[in-house]
């Protein structure tokens, strides 16, 4: 079973607010035949088209391979949080790394912030920027832990716009019974993500990248010193490949797959809220709670809610992924018990070992990145960048990701997706026990 093809009509977008927002791309006709290019870039999400617009832009000839629609995969159906920062903190990176790695790292994710809205306002000026991330603390003791958070990023990197918001001040921010307190980020922001990746793909095209969709890669082998890139109709010889797949690699590269674990992740859109919408959420910031599944929520600009939370570690998604995501939803806000779910999705993303994004050169010329963790809408397009530095020869930003630590998990890629199933599950169960 591939994640590719197990949830999804072959060549469609999920049936979701994003794709019933998202005004599509003419569809890029399938790779047939022979074709050679200095590089070819596998996967049409973030780090792909992002990777496919920054090397034509350098007049670097490529071709871009998508197995079904530019911006099918995680790019086009998350929960379009942009956030600096990685999912460890400052004192873990600089322990693994040393002190000016750590610094560096962190304004390489406050660049892939600014990155991210550079390329909306020049290329998807339609994916409405909203500033404001809210990190909401479900316990006393979590809102004391955000509060030394605000303080030690702005005391180790000087940033000072991650503000706690205490439980009195809670109201301004989110009417929810379930929370104590949390931490506003205005440096963070929050996107309609289907129309970023549609921008991306549509500069990369114009910039001179050649597009083909519905293009799986079957096979990809070393030829003569180069590499030859095989789908079921054609094949292209290139000097370098950057594999861009993420959570829907399946076994297309084995130092990949053995690091990179798929899991799977979903959201509900309700009815327009009306005058409820800005009740709820008054300053119109995304919220991401302190939950192991994280609980994560924002408004659309026709006043939905778009609620993700629930995620699952098989193939498949549940048959009514409305009613898993009401749950969580409905504990935090009672309010919205009876409202109407006019859509809900699933999305298949990628983790690591480490939470930390794999990102390098993993066999000569075979450049990749992937596994951002759920923390992907920012750093992917900026990973898009970096691997077309390196992939033109500027190096020095690929190479100290790849010192990020990602090690393979238990299993390797077989076992791997079972184990993750029995750790996960345990820690959800945690969650709603409220331990
Ligand atoms: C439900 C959900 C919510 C999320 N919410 C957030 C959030 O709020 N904030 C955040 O920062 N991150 C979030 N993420 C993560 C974020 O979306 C990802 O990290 C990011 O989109 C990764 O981009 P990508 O281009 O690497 O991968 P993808 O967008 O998944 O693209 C990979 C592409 O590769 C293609 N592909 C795969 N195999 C082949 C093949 N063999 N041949 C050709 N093409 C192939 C796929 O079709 C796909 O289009 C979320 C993810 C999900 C699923």
């Amino acid at each position: 079973m591939n994640l590719l093809h197990a949830n999804d009509r072959p060549g469609e977008y999920p049936q979701g607010y994003y794709a019933a927002t998202a005004a599509q791309l003419p569809p890029a006709p399938p790779l047939r035949g022979e074709a050679t290019a200095d590089c070819c870039i596998i996967g049409g999400g973030f780090t792909g088209a992002s990777a496919a617009l920054h090397l034509a832009q350098k007049g670097v000839s490529v071709t871009l391979l998508e197995a079904q629609r530019m911006g099918f995969g995680a790019s086009g159906r998350n929960g379009g949080q942009v956030s600096g920062g990685f999912n460890k903190g400052g004192d873990y990176l600089a322990a693994k790394l040393g002190t000016e790695p750590a610094q560096r790292l962190w304004d390489m994710s406050q660049e892939a912030v600014t990155l991210t809205r550079d390329l909306i306002t020049k290329h998807a000026p339609d994916a409405e920027w909203t500033p404001g991330v809210f990190h909401a603390a479900s316990t006393r003791a979590e809102a004391e832990s955000l509060l030394r958070e605000a303080e030690d990023l702005q005391k180790t990197f000087g940033y000072d716009q991650l503000s706690p918001v205490s439980a009195q001040d809670l109201p301004s921010v989110i009417a929810s019974p379930a929370y104590r307190g949390g931490a506003l980020d205005t440096g963070a922001a929050h996107i309609h993500p289907l129309r970023y990746a549609l921008g991306l793909a549509r500069a990369a095209q114009l910039a001179g990248a050649r597009l083909h969709e519905r293009s799986e890669v079957h096979a990809l082998k070393r030829q003569g010193g180069k590499w030859l890139v095989q789908t079921g109709k054609g094949r292209v010889l290139a000097d370098q490949v950057i594999l861009a797949c993420n959570g829907y690699l399946g076994g297309l590269n084995r130092h990949v797959a053995a690091r990179v674990m798929p899991i799977n992740n979903y959201i509900a859109a309700t009815a327009p809220l009306g005058d409820l919408a800005q009740t709820l959420l008054p300053a119109n910031a995304a919220v991401a709670d302190d939950k192991f599944v994280v609980n994560y929520f924002r408004l659309s600009s026709d006043g939905r809610m778009l609620f993700g939370g629930g995620e699952s570690y098989g193939y498949r998604f549940p048959a009514d992924i409305a009613a898993k995501v009401r749950k969580p939803m409905t504990r935090i806000f009672p309010q919205l018990a009876e409202v109407p779910i006019d859509y809900a999705w699933g999305g298949t993303l990628a983790i690591t070992r480490s939470r930390l994004p794999l990102i390098g050169e993993v066999a000569p010329g075979l450049l990749t990145a992937s596994g951002y963790s759920g923390h992907g809408v920012a750093l992917a397009g900026y990973a898009g960048r970096v691997l077309a530095d390196a992939a033109h020869g500027d190096r020095t930003d690929m190479e100290l990701l790849a010192r990020l630590p990602t090690g393979p998990w238990p299993g390797g890629a077989g076992l791997r997706s079972p184990l993750l199933a029995l750790g996960m599950g345990w820690f959800a169960l945690r969650d709603r026990l409220g331990l």
